[in-house]
């Protein structure tokens, strides 16, 4: 008899074992690049996922071949029940991590280590304090740095994710990368991605190459060490010679890595989406709370799921409003 495909399984062979959960459509900073500046309207709370929700839908998909699952946002940790959601998830047979703006995360070392999170991705664009609150619109600089020092003086995994913009940050990524001299951190520059009402253009992005360049231009070729990458690791990574840190790219733009994409996403509202890029939502929630199996939804969403960037297969598409602007604004993704 013919064995049935895995239900996380896609129509491309990709397995899917890595499941990023949104806890939060709110924020205690306000990104540029993130959040409109209109704000973005919130799902009522009765209609987001209850953490014993989040559990029971975490659950289905560890049951399906999950092992990894990574927690975000909006800002998670500024959901009141994050330490009973942490404790529900360390219960399950997956590697734990969470992606912060670290305002408020030496609140929490205790009890990461309680759960066993040791990876922690902190989002951090500038070196500056008013480049920082300017893009953030909030004056948190000082914390989020005296914080990222802390996670890793607590021996923490951290990297640091900066979202690179022309004419705004692209003069610090030499600076970014000097900081990983002594700090055992990996800097991750992430190309600037479009999002419903985040006014994206492909001018204000700075590509891989771009950043190479910049590279090359401070570093001699010796010094500059090509890493190993991770199975299905969406970076490239290197480090300089000497280094204790390394650095990486993400070039969801000019190199997608959708071939080996293992990714899906569930919102705070319970909507399982099969790429970031996708306008297209599967609601698991609403079946959820109708006592309805939510195996057959996950089987349709990832069977549904495009090759390449939800169907944005060119950049000429990615750059067309009317494609990238179905969807959500990314606060309300989960990055
Ligand atoms: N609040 C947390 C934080 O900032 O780390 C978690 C949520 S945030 C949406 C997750 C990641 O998405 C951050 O690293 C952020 O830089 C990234 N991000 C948000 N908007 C983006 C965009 N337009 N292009 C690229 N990355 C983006
Ligand atoms: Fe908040 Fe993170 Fe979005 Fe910034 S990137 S507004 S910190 S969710």
């Amino acid at each position: 008899m013919k064995k049935s495909k895995p239900i996380l399984q896609d129509g491309f062979g990709r397995e899917h074992t890595y499941l990023r959960i949104s806890l939060i459509e709110r924020c205690n900073l306000r990104c540029s690049y993130c959040m409109p500046e209109e704000g973005v309207q919130l799902t009522p709370r009765s209609h987001l996922m209850t953490y014993e929700e989040i559990y029971t839908i975490a659950k289905t998909f560890v049951d399906h071949g999950v092992t990894k699952i990574r927690l975000t946002g909006g800002e998670p940790l500024i959901r009141k029940d994050i330490p009973v959601i942490l404790e529900k998830l360390a219960s399950l047979p997956v590697e734990l991590s969470i992606t912060s703006n670290a305002v408020i995360i030496d609140r929490f070392i205790d009890t990461f280590r309680a759960n066993g999170l040791h990876n922690i991705n902190v989002s951090l664009d500038s070196l500056h304090r008013d480049k920082f609150k300017e893009i953030t619109r909030r004056d948190n600089f000082q914390k989020v740095y005296d914080n990222i020092l802390l996670l890793v003086d607590e021996g923490f995994n951290v990297k640091l994710n900066a979202v690179l913009m022309k004419g705004f940050n692209d003069n610090e990524i030499i600076d970014f990368i000097r900081l990983t001299k002594e700090l055992p951190i990996s800097i991750r520059f992430i190309e600037f991605m479009p999002f419903d009402g985040n006014k994206w253009n492909m001018e204000k992005m700075v590509s891989y190459k771009e950043v190479m360049e910049k590279v090359r231009e401070a570093f001699s070729e010796k010094e500059i060490i090509r890493l190993k990458d991770a199975p299905n690791d969406t970076s490239k990574n290197y480090t300089i010679e000497g280094y204790k840190g390394s650095f990486a790219v993400i070039s969801s733009v000019t190199n997608p890595f959708c071939d080996s994409c293992n990714r899906l996403r569930l919102t705070a509202n319970g909507q399982l989406k099969n790429c970031l890029f996708s306008a297209s939502e599967s609601d698991l929630l609403t079946n959820l709370r109708a006592g309805k199996s939510i195996e057959p939804v996950i089987k349709k969403a990832v069977e549904a799921k495009l090759k390449i960037r939800g169907g944005m297969d060119t950049l000429e598409k990615l750059q067309e409003p009317k494609l990238h602007g179905q969807n959500r604004s990314m606060i309300t993704i989960g990055g």
